[in-house]
């Protein structure tokens, strides 16, 4: 492994910070901060100013499997400790993340764009997976079965499956780590850790923390570079027990052919392409507040955004104008000025708004608001509200990833859930109704891991987050979140 040299210092944003050390421009290995062998760095660029805010080493694919060694070698130690012991470290990095939540959300902004807000808001939600499995640690991991053989004492024991891999996408650069990594250290697993290569920082702070949360060496590595180059080392390594990956279905699917030789536990949260229904008989007021939350937090880079808009032809003008009068009044700007939409990620996020926007209205969709790549910059794309969307439209099939709302009218609750589950994706449906009956019914007609009624938050650490179909598979968050890093033993003793 290369020690580290001084390009890989704190520089720049680092002076804005209360904690200079936090913005760490090197991949955490075996307790090292660690360069690239081969001396290739990573450009991290500020998505609303284009501006270079640092480099990461792009490791080499030798020193992705010096990684696994480490976490191999940590593996015995860390799960040989007493879970009270595990959850005492877990707590302190539970504390460390909420002290430095300011400093971890201005790293967030600089690299990920998003509006300081939502990115405080996500460090607290980051942290409090960290709280949960840390409390879930000292739950008990053995269940005693009612003997079904004379004189025999039965358990099924939860034991730490082994080295998992954690893979995590740039729209929530802190949560999806630590609603991985938090379960999988609190089972007794150890991790490594590849962040996408447009949001390491958020990572590399969080391996600082950790480090000086006790968590020992090797237990959570920080492998910084290509993709598929850091990648495939692991999945074809029978050391990795787990592969917990969160991003596109596409490269979920790869990495699951990737995993089969070496027969891997796997969690994927992939994509999703909410339906919002809003029936008749809802709250207006409140569907149009939740439908702006829906669609435009995280300035609709979220895999629970809504994308399709299904609403009650009798009350669809009344919404529409409603919806169209709330996105007006939207700020967009850099995230660092807390408006309400920042800078989409890169320019492929940007070309796919613009071909959903084209596509529809080629089809017949008419533009209420918005449409177009904003003055601010090439990165920021106009709140966007698509009237009468057909059926065949692109943004009716496939994930948008931005801020482009799609509308269409529907005549019947039949209508209504057949046209919410033609999809493959099955992350989370919203639905807007009052009358309870159809509440119960429509919930358990869709085909959704989640289902939020007349609300659009409702994610936390306690909760299972997990899609049905090509949404993915496993959950994260609960117990069976962590119950994902274990592996089932069942023990027959005699007892006679
Ligand atoms: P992505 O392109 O699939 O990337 C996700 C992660 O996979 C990144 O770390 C990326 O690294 C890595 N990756 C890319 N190519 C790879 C390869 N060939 N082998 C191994 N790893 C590879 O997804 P994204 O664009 O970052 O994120 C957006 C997607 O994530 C959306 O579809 C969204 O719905 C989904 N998402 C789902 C959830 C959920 O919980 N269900 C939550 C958030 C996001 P690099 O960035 O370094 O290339």
């Amino acid at each position: 492994m290369s020690s580290l040299s001084a390009k890989y210092a704190p520089s720049g944003l680092a002076a804005d910070l209360a904690d200079p050390e936090l913005l760490c421009q090197a991949a955490h290995v075996a307790g090292q901060l660690v360069a690239s062998d081969t001396g290739e760095d990573i450009p991290v660029t500020d998505p609303a100013t284009g501006e270079t805010i640092g480099f990461i080493p792009a490791l080499a694919p030798e020193q992705s499997r010096a990684a696994i060694d480490a976490a191999q070698q940590a593996f015995l130690p860390w799960s040989s400790l007493l879970p009270q012991e595990r959850s005492a470290i877990l707590r302190r990095w539970y504390d460390l993340i909420m002290d430095a939540r300011e400093d971890l959300a201005r790293i967030m902004v600089a690299e990920q764009g998003k509006p300081i807000s939502e990115a405080r808001g996500e460090i607290a939600y980051a942290a409090s997976f960290v709280e949960f499995f840390a409390e879930e640690a000292k739950r008990p991991n053995i269940e005693s079965v009612t003997s079904h053989l004379p004189d025999a004492e039965v358990e099924i024991w939860r034991e730490p499956a082994g080295v998992a891999a954690l893979i995590t996408p740039w729209n929530f650069p802190s949560a999806m780590i630590t609603r991985k990594a938090a379960a999988a250290l609190a089972a007794g697993c150890t991790c490594l850790v590849h962040p996408s290569s447009e949001t390491p920082f958020s990572a590399t702070a969080l391996a600082i923390l950790a480090a000086r949360a006790g968590i020992p060496a090797g237990a959570f590595n920080v492998v910084t570079g290509k993709a598929a180059t850091i990648v495939e080392p692991w999945t074809s390594d029978t050391r990795v027990r787990v592969l917990s990956f969160t991003g596109s279905t596409e490269i979920g699917k790869l990495l699951y052919r990737q995993s089969a030789d070496t027969v891997k536990r796997l969690v994927m949260e992939l994509g999703g392409h909410a339906p919002f229904i809003v029936f008749s008989d809802a709250d207006l007021d409140q569907a149009v507040e939740e439908a702006i939350k829906a669609k435009f937090a995280t300035s609709g880079q979220d895999c629970l955004g809504a994308n399709r808009f299904l609403i009650d032809r009798r009350i669809y003008q009344a919404f529409c104008d409603r919806f169209v009068e709330a996105t007006a009044a939207l700020s967009i700007g850099p995230g660092i000025t807390d408006p309400d939409i920042g800078p989409l990620m890169n320019e492929k996020a940007v070309a796919k708004q613009v071909s959903h926007v084209e596509d529809a209205i080629a089809k017949g969709a008419k533009c209420l608001i918005g449409g177009k790549v904003d003055g601010q910059g090439p990165l920021f794309f106009q709140p966007t509200v698509l009237a009468d969307v057909p059926a065949n439209a692109l943004i009716m099939a496939e994930e948008t990833f931005g801020p482009v709302a799609a509308l269409s009218p529907f005549d019947s609750e039949e209508e209504a859930i057949a046209r919410a589950n033609a999809t493959e994706y099955g992350l989370i449906a919203y639905l807007h109704t009052m009358d309870p009956r159809r509440i119960y019914r429509a919930s358990r007609q869709l085909q959704f891991g989640m289902v939020a009624v007349n609300r659009t938050k409702v994610t936390g650490a306690p909760i299972p987050f997990g899609g049905f179909k090509q949404s993915g598979m496993g959950r994260e968050g609960a117990r069976l979140g962590m119950e994902e890093f274990t592996e089932v033993k069942y023990v027959c003793r005699d007892w006679a």
